[in-house]
């Protein structure tokens, strides 16, 4: 089969699906790789780099299109991209199945496959396909070294012959992917790191990578007699209260706050309100990754950079992985690249799309003239 790779066409998208090393482990599986002219160029890969590789380097997006049985991208598609899908061609992508009814139904329609990467499920076979966590890992990092560049302090603690400098301060809410990786960033860096999570699971994972778990002193005795060691489950409003009181405390004295907290399939919840901010000293940052999603902070502003009248920094970018593509790109081919793998189990070019397979079939929106989202829930955990 030929897989191809379109230039991304949204605004400012600088990651590409393919680079030269995963085009090399695609064509070892017995597949052709093409890839539009220019595509790799924002993340650093040249036409040259492809060509060495052994892709086809295709002028026109709508060559590509054409010449590719498999198109393999990273931004969910245009509608002119959906019209570019034919009978038996598959669409690799991030695609919103959930908010993308008219985009399913028109490839469904068409009788395309549609692969969508956030839909991989989050099973232990499957982490090697996980592009939603592999994108995460990245915002955690670039969201600590956002913070830093908006930041006027070091992140470590000196003693130097000018004087004392004390450690930033830094609290990371929501310790899921992205927040583990804003820790490991944070506590590398020399700061002094708290984090914050509703799943208690993770105060160990926190306190190995050198970060204090904030704790809450609240007994839940809604939470089905099960000892709760002083946490409560995400929804109750007591619980809630508790969790802002305790962040109101903290505010005065925390240089920056990393926010990545998330609840599946909801808007972010509020958790760093306009008092907190108003509390906390000129010069402190806050990085809301969970911008798309409304923020956890009241005044973030999706996709902008504020600075507050008490001259606190919002960022609410949105783009963190195109913002390193170079990273992001190589990871997510890498993504790509195993989802083939299971798709070629002969390693003959051959495509086999196995709907019994809980990977493949969580993954797959539509297929064979269906629309097949949702899927069941996986069977192996
Ligand atoms: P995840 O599901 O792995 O982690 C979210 C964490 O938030 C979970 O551990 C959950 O327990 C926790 N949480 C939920 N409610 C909470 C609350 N009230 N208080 C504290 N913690 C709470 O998600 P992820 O993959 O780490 O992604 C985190 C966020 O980063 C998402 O909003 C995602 O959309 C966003 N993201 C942003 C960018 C960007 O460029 N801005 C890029 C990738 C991901």
């Amino acid at each position: 089969m030929k897989i191809g790779t379109p230039k991304e066409v949204a605004e400012g998208e600088n990651r590409v699906a393919m680079t030269p090393d995963s085009a090399l482990q695609l064509q070892k599986l017995g597949h052709e790789c093409a890839i539009e002219a220019g595509a790799g160029l924002a993340a650093g890969f040249s036409d040259a780099d492809y060509k060495e590789a052994g892709v086809e380097v295709i002028k026109s997006a709508s060559a590509l299109w054409k010449a590719s049985d498999i198109v393999a991208k990273v931004r969910v598609p245009t509608d002119t991209e959906v019209k570019r899908l034919t009978k038996g061609k598959t669409l690799i992508s991030f695609f919103n199945p959930g908010g993308n009814e008219k985009q399913m139904k028109a490839a469904a329609d068409k009788g395309a496959t549609v692969v969508a990467m956030e839909m991989v499920p989050r099973i232990s076979r499957a982490q090697k396909m996980d592009a939603l966590s592999s994108m995460a890992n990245i915002a955690g990092y670039r969201a600590v070294i956002e913070a830093g560049n908006n930041f006027g302090r070091f992140f470590t603690g000196q003693v130097t012959a000018a004087g004392k400098v004390p450690p930033a301060k830094v609290l990371v809410v929501g310790a899921g992917v992205a927040g583990l990786a804003a820790i490991g960033t944070s506590t590398s860096l020399g700061a002094i790191t708290y984090a914050f999570d509703v799943r208690p699971e993770v105060a160990e994972q926190i306190e190995s990578m050198g970060a204090e778990f904030v704790f809450l002193d609240f007994e839940d005795t809604q939470q089905d007699g099960a000892e709760t060691g002083g946490y409560a489950a995400p929804s109750s409003p007591e619980f809630q209260a508790k969790q802002l009181e305790k962040f109101r405390e903290m505010a005065p004295d925390i240089d920056i706050v990393i926010t990545t907290a998330l609840i599946p399939n909801r808007d972010a919840p509020i958790l760093w309100t306009k008092d907190m901010v108003e509390m906390m000293k000129p010069g402190s940052v806050i990085v809301d990754l969970a911008a798309e999603r409304g923020g956890n902070c009241e005044l973030t502003q999706k996709d902008e950079k504020i600075v507050t009248d008490n001259g606190v920094t919002i960022v609410g970018y949105t783009d963190f992985p195109s913002r390193m593509a170079s990273q992001s790109s190589t990871l997510y081919s890498t993504n790509i690249r195993h989802m083939m793998t299971d798709l070629t189990p002969e390693k003959d070019g051959k495509v086999v799309h196995d709907m019994e397979d809980d990977v493949i079939r969580g993954a797959t929106v539509t297929h064979a003239g269906e629309i097949t989202f949702p899927p069941p829930p996986p069977k192996i955990q």
